[in-house]
């Protein structure tokens, strides 16, 4: 049976990691300090194959019997997290990457590295392949993400080259789905709790930017083809995950009215310095490498993430 360590995992994207692993009859670890993820997240897991140990990544990893894979998540990932624990996440990414890469090397086990199309920043080429090098602002308000997260990839790089180690990373695109953390800021929570609650839908700039989301089950099911594929499939190997359905944010405040029934309308504030204009993955390489792409439709996936924001709301 594997054993998998997973940081992060009490997080939307971490949790719902940990319950397909559980399906698939691994046992796993779980460290997260709770910034921003939660308990409750794993709180419906009866599963004794479960362990969850509140722990910081930037400090030194607990001894393990054994470990097969390291997937790193732990990272807040809210833009609006990004000036507020600025040190923070820059230190996640750099010093809690190395301890993360560490644990994997102690026990000679492959690691995940969970990256994201910030790497990608402003981009000047689009869609985003894994072989763009990006457009990043070094000292904007996202550069404390934006540069650790490329600093997180070039050391999983130095220590492929250095130790030999099977590392594989996942350039994560915008995901939604149940268990977002309703406060956290980025659009989707905002837009839906905002129609839930009958309150106008805050669109940033003129709404023209464009993202493309992708829903949590299909983003996982992304992760673990690139974790499980053979080594000489996916070892030291960059994979974009995310889903091409390209929207505006004026279009995806339109369609969310219409997902949830309100009497909400929108409002215009001003746009964040530094936010990318455009963002859609070009998921040639996965899908071609991998067979793996992604299934759920933007208007299914919001329609299965509204309940869960009608109960948390209900609970505030
Ligand atoms: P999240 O905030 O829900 O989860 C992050 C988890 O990491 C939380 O449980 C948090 O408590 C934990 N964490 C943060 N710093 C930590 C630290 N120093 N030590 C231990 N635990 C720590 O966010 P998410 O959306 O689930 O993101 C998970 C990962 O995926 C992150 O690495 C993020 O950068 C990446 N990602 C997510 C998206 C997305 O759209 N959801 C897009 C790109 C990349
Ligand atoms: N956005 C918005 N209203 C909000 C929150 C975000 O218009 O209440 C915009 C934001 O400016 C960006 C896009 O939605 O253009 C996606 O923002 P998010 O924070 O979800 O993720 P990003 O892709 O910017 O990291």
């Amino acid at each position: 049976m594997e054993h998998a360590v997973v940081t992060g995992g009490a997080g939307f994207l971490g949790s719902h990691l940990v319950d397909s692993l559980l399906e698939d009859g691994c046992r796993v670890t779980v460290l997260d300090n709770y910034g921003s993820g939660r308990p409750e997240n794993l709180s419906h897991v009866e599963s004794s194959q479960l362990t969850v140990q509140k722990h910081d990544v930037r400090d030194t990893f607990p001894e393990f019997d054994d470990v097969d894979i390291v997937y790193h998540l732990a990272s807040r990932a809210s833009p609006d997290d990004f000036g507020s624990h600025a040190v923070e996440i820059a230190m996640t990414n750099s010093q809690g990457t190395e301890r993360a890469l560490e644990c994997a090397r102690e026990y000679d086990a492959r690691a995940l590295i969970a990256s994201t199309s910030e790497v990608y920043g402003n981009p000047e080429e689009h869609p985003q392949s894994e072989t763009y090098n990006g457009n990043v602002n070094i000292r904007g308000p996202r550069a404390p993400y934006d540069e650790s997260k490329r600093f997180s990839e070039a050391l999983a790089v130095a220590y492929e080259q250095k130790y030999r180690m099977d590392i594989r990373t996942v350039r994560i695109f915008n995901t939604y789905g149940p268990r977002m953390d309703p406060h956290d800021g980025r659009v989707i929570p905002n837009f839906l709790s905002q129609a839930i609650r009958g309150e106008d839908l805050t669109i940033y700039g003129d709404g023209s930017q464009t993202r493309s989301f992708c829903y949590v089950s299909d983003l996982i099911s992304g992760i673990r083809n690139v974790a499980d594929a053979p080594p000489e499939a996916a070892a030291g190997d960059v994979f974009n995950v995310g889903n091409t359905e390209e929207i505006s944010i004026q279009t995806l405040a339109e369609v969310i009215l219409k997902v949830v029934d309100t009497d909400s309308g929108v409002t215009y504030k001003s746009l964040p310095q530094d936010d990318p204009e455009v963002r859609r993955p070009d998921i040639f390489k996965i899908t071609s490498e991998l067979s793996w792409e992604p299934s759920i439709s933007l208007r299914t996936g919001l329609e299965r993430t509204v309940p869960y924001f009608e109960g948390r709301l209900a609970d505030d």
